[in-house]
C-alpha cells in the first residue's frame, strides 16, 4: 500500500480529475514521499493556484493554501518569510505558474527563496477549458488555437534555471519512480528548487490532437526521453492529426544544482534553521 494514503484527506474524496488524467499520478507520487520524509504535517506548507493541478492539494492532509490563479508564489512567498521554519512546497500548472504567474515564478527563482515548486506541465489550461498555454507544442491544437499553435512554446526549466534556481530538474508521470526521487532531492534542497513535471490532459489535449487515452498519452510522454523511447519500438509514434510528432526529446532527471545562500539566510531570518532537512 501506498504509505501516502494516509494523507489523504478521505471526507474531499471522489476527486475531481477526470479519467486518465496524469495529475492522479503526480498526487500519488508526492504524497508517498511526504510520507517517508516528514513525521508530521504540521511543518509542511503547500500553496497552490487555480487550476487542475493547483485543486489537488486540497486533497493533501497538511497545511494547505489554495489561492488565486497565477499568484500561489506570492502567497508562498509571504508565507515563508513569515514561518521560515516550514517546508513550503507551491503546486502549480504550465498556465496558472507561467502563464499568468509568470512574472511571479522568474523572481522567486532570481531571490532564491528556499521553497519548491512543482510544476504541472500538460501542455494546456485545463480547468479553464484547454485554451494555449505557453507550453503547448508547435502545431498542437488547442480551444484558442483552432488552426494549429503557431507560437514557439517555453522550456520551463531553462527559463527557471536561467532566472537563477539552484535546483532544477524535470519529470514525468511515465517515470513515478524518478519522479519520486526527484521530488524527495527538490525538498532537501536549500533555496529555490523547481521540477518541470510532464503530465497529461486526457479531457482537452489528447483529445483536440486526437492522441488517445492516458495510456497513449503516457507512452507519448516516453518518447520524450531518448533512452525510455529506444525500448519502444513496437508502439507507433503518437502524431497529431496533420502527421506531425507530437512530443519532441527533451532530458530528464536533474537538469542543474548549486549551492548559493538562501533569501532567508541573507535576511537572517530567526527560525530558518529550524527548517526540517
Ligand atoms: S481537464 Fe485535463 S487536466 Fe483537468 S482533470 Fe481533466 S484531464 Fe486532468
Amino acid at each position: 500500500m501506498n504509505p501516502g494514503k494516509q494523507l489523504l484527506r478521505q471526507d474531499m474524496m471522489p476527486h475531481i480529475l477526470c479519467p486518465g488524467c496524469g495529475h492522479g499520478i503526480v498526487l500519488n507520487t508526492l504524497v508517498r514521499v511526504l510520507a517517508k520524509r516528514f513525521t508530521s504535517m504540521d511543518q509542511v506548507a503547500l500553496v497552490a493556484g487555480i487550476g487542475c493541478s493547483s485543486r489537488i492539494v486540497g486533497y493533501i492532509d497538511a497545511n494547505t493554501l489554495h489561492t488565486t490563479h497565477g499568484r500561489a508564489l506570492s502567497f508562498a512567498t509571504g508565507l515563508k518569510l513569515s514561518r521560515p521554519e516550514l517546508t513550503v512546497i507551491v503546486i502549480t500548472g504550465d498556465g496558472d505558474g507561467l502563464g499568468i504567474g509568470g512574472n511571479h515564478l522568474i523572481h522567486a527563482a532570481r531571490r532564491n527563496l528556499d521553497l519548491t515548486c512543482i510544476l504541472f506541465n500538460n501542455e494546456t489550461y485545463g480547468m479553464t477549458g484547454g485554451q494555449l498555454a505557453p507550453t503547448t507544442v508547435l502545431r498542437a491544437f488547442t480551444t484558442t488555437t483552432p488552426y494549429g499553435n503557431k507560437e514557439k512554446s517555453f522550456d520551463a526549466a531553462e527559463l527557471v534555471k536561467a532566472a537563477g534556481a539552484t535546483f532544477v530538474g524535470r519529470g514525468q508521470a511515465y517515470r513515478p519512480d524518478l519522479l519520486e526521487e526527484l521530488i524527495d532531492r527538490a525538498i532537501a534542497h536549500r533555496g529555490f528548487s523547481f521540477l518541470d513535471v510532464m503530465t497529461d490532459c486526457t479531457e482537452y489535449f489528447g483529445r483536440k490532437n486526437a492522441l488517445g487515452g492516458g495510456s497513449d498519452l503516457l507512452f507519448s510522454q516516453a518518447r520524450g526521453e531518448e533512452a525510455i523511447a529506444q525500448g519502444l519500438g513496437e508502439w507507433p509514434e503518437l502524431r497529431d492529426p496533420d502527421g506531425f510528432p507530437i512530443r519532441e526529446t527533451v532530458p530528464m532527471g536533474v537538469l542543474h544544482e548549486v549551492n548559493r545562500p538562501t533569501l532567508e539566510e541573507m535576511m537572517g531570518l530567526a527560525g530558518y534553521d529550524a527548517r526540517e532537512e
